[in-house]
């Protein structure tokens, strides 16, 4: 079926001087042969980029002393900056990288013993037009591409010391539409998987969509890919059409046929997100036909009390609607947990920071221009 979101987002333009941040190895290999240097030079180069996290070429004691002065004239090597990170008294901390073209885009780094979870964005912007979402109120400004996904990685990685090693989990749930920009999320999977490199295991990387069908048909032909999770927002088609578009196109029972269509590895489960809306999404009825939803393939699911964001007129879930609703998913024996929104201090759900950052900065001067895109105050 085609719908508005099979039309591809807006590419970044090309920079002059290649960017050796953010290659895959076989494009480190290519720029590698075309300065005349073996192959194996980009192995050693995804080594220190990924295991030693070498940010100038001058660390790269691994490398020849000439290529390393000629990498320094050539090639760029060069991580998005932290254009802004506000750290939230529950530990984690939100982080606006911006881009070379001057964008802005969130991430979330959260902390925990054994492990530090980073949430990503795959987009700046989102088409998909959430009625509850800041992004969504932004629309598609344009694709991250591969470096830039693998590069909120690193600059995350590198500004909280996470040691090599230790295990990360990366859920793209931060600004976009990850089945939006398939092809650079898998191309920025491969790198971030790759043994030479971060190594991180397949299982421990998760994107989440609100549920473009076309885009889990493509996800499910892949194979080795991400963790899946959907964000399913409401329980009958007329509730879901509100707040999110993409219900239109394809509604849930659509929606539940690529679901049970979905190629699943031994154990593995799809993760379904349910914002908790007060009138819209929490009535027990909701919890019922959710539980209902839940039980036709195997799933988790996860319960995110709303974040209100500004001018989009919803009002979160009381206390003791969430925890009714989160009591009658155990009592069907679903495996549910409740988001205690990390970062809510800080402007926590997705887009919330970079729209409230636009805003300040379009206060200051009335017509600001944030990533080359005009937003009026
Ligand atoms: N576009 C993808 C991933 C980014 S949104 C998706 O929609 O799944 C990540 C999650 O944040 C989604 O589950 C979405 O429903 C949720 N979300 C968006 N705005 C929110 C808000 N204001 N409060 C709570 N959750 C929100
Ligand atoms: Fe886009 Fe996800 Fe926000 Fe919907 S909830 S507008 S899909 S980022």
């Amino acid at each position: 079926m085609s719908s508005p979101w099979d039309q591809p987002a807006p590419e970044k333009a090309c920079v002059q001087r290649p960017n050796a941040a953010g290659l895959s190895r076989q494009d480190m290999a290519a720029l590698m042969q075309r300065l005349g240097e073996p192959g194996f030079r980009a192995t050693q180069l995804f080594e220190g980029l990924y295991r030693h996290r070498w940010q100038r070429w001058g660390d790269f004691t691994n490398l020849p002393k000439a290529l390393r002065e000629r990498l320094e004239s050539e090639v760029e090597l060069r991580w998005p900056d932290l254009a802004e990170s506000i750290p939230s008294s529950d530990g984690s901390t939100k982080h606006a990288f911006r881009l070379d073209d001057g964008r802005l885009v969130e991430g979330v780094h959260m902390p925990y013993d054994d492990r530090a979870t980073l949430c990503l964005s795959s987009q700046v912007g989102c088409a998909m037009g959430c009625t509850f979402c800041a992004t969504g109120t932004m629309g598609i400004l344009r694709n991250l591409t591969a470096a830039e996904i693998v590069g909120q990685v690193m600059a995350l990685l590198v500004a909280h010391e996470h040691p090599f090693g230790k295990p990360v989990n990366l859920v793209f749930m931060g600004m976009g539409e990850p089945l939006h920009n398939l092809d650079h999320v898998m191309e920025a999977f491969r790198i971030l998987t790759d043994a030479k490199g971060l190594a991180i295991p397949s299982r421990r990387i998760t994107v989440s969509t609100s549920g473009l069908v076309s885009g889990i048909e493509k996800l499910g032909r892949e194979a080795q890919r991400p963790r899946l999770a959907v964000s399913l927002n409401g329980t009958t088609d007329e509730e879901r059409s509100r707040l999110m578009p993409v219900n239109r196109v394809w509604n849930l029972e659509a929606l539940r046929r690529a679901l049970q269509g979905f190629p699943l590895e031994k154990g593995e489960r799809i993760t379904l997100e349910y914002v908790l809306i007060q009138g819209h999404t929490d009535r027990p009825d909701d919890a019922r036909r959710l539980a209902a939803y839940a039980k036709g393939f195997p799933s988790k699911i996860n319960l995110i009390p709303y974040n209100p964001s500004e001018g989009a007129g919803f009002t979160p879930a009381l206390e003791s609607a969430i925890d009714a609703f989160c009591r009658l998913l155990v009592n069907e024996r679903l495996d549910v947990s409740v988001r205690r929104s990390r970062g809510q201090d800080v402007a926590g759900a997705c887009g919330q920071l970079v729209r409230k950052r636009e805003n300040k900065e379009s206060q200051r001067s009335f017509v600001s221009r944030i990533g080359g895109a005009d937003v009026e105050s």
